[in-house]
C-alpha cells in the first residue's frame, strides 16, 4: 500500500485561528506564540467547527477494496475510486493479509488466480465489467482519492487508527495522521501522541 500527501490548505493552523478568532473578534491577537495555546482550548472545549476550514487530500493506492469499503462510509470525506465498471479487472492485482502463513501464500496467489479465471470466463461470455465484477474478490487492490478537512480527519483517526480497527485501514490512517502531523501538529498532536505515532 502506497499513501501520498497530494495536497494540504496553505499554513492550515493559522487558517484555523484566523477562523476562531474571528468568532471572538480578536484576530489582531494573533501571532506566533498563541497558536498551539488557542488551538488545544479549541480542542478541549468542543469548538471544532474552525478546524474545518483546513483540508488535505491523500492518495492511497495498491490497497484493498475490503479496506476502502470501511474507508468510504466516512460520509464527510470526497472519495474517487477507480472504478471496476470503466476499468476491467482481467489483470487484477490484490492484496495478501499478512494473517496468511507464509507456508500457505501460493495457496492464496492459486486461489486469486481461479477468480480472475473466472472473472474471464464470464467477460468472454458476454457480461459487462460491471457483472463480472461480481465474482471478484475483497482482497482486489484499489486506488482512492480522499479527501477532507481536518475535523473530519480528526474523527477518523479517532475511530481507525485504534488498535481494534482492521490493520490495512488503521495502517493507512497512521501514515496519514503522521503526515498531517508534521503540518499541523497543534490540531493532530494529542492523537499523534496517544497512538504512539514519531515524525
Ligand atoms: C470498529 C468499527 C466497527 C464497525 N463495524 C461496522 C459494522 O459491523 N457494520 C457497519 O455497517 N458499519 C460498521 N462500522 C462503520 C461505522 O458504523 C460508521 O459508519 C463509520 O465508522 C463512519 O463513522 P461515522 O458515521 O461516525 O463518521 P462520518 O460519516 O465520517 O461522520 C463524522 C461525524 O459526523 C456526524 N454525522 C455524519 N453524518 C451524520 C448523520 N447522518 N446524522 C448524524 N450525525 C452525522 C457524526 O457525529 C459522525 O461521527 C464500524 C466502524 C468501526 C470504527
Amino acid at each position: 500500500m502506497k499513501v501520498e500527501l497530494l495536497s494540504i490548505t496553505p499554513d492550515p493552523e493559522r487558517v484555523i485561528e484566523l477562523a476562531a478568532r474571528t468568532c471572538y473578534q480578536s484576530v489582531d491577537r494573533m501571532n506566533e506564540a498563541t497558536l498551539g495555546h488557542l488551538l488545544a482550548k479549541l480542542l478541549m472545549s468542543g469548538h471544532e467547527s474552525p478546524f474545518e476550514h483546513a483540508y488535505a487530500t491523500f492518495r492511497i493506492s495498491g490497497c484493498s477494496r475490503a479496506m476502502t469499503h470501511q474507508l468510504v462510509r466516512h460520509r464527510l470525506m470526497a472519495v474517487s475510486q477507480k472504478s471496476q465498471r470503466y476499468v476491467s479487472e482481467k489483470s487484477f492485482e490484490y492484496v495478501i493479509p499478512p494473517s496468511v502463513p507464509t507456508e500457505r501464500v501460493e495457496e492464496f496467489k492459486n486461489d486469486m488466480e481461479t477468480i480472475r479465471q473466472m472473472y474471464i470466463k464470464w467477460k468472454n461470455a458476454g457480461l459487462r465489467n460491471e457483472d463480472a465484477r461480481f465474482v471478484l474478490p475483497n482482497a482486489c487492490a484499489t486506488e482512492i482519492i480522499i479527501s477532507a478537512n481536518f475535523r473530519e480527519f480528526r474523527h477518523i483517526f479517532k475511530v481507525r487508527c485504534s488498535p481494534h480497527a482492521q490493520w490495512e485501514i488503521r495502517e493507512a490512517c497512521m501514515f496519514m495522521l503522521k503526515e498531517l502531523n508534521k503540518h499541523a501538529p497543534h490540531v493532530f498532536g494529542d492523537l499523534a501522541a496517544n497512538l504512539g505515532v514519531e515524525n
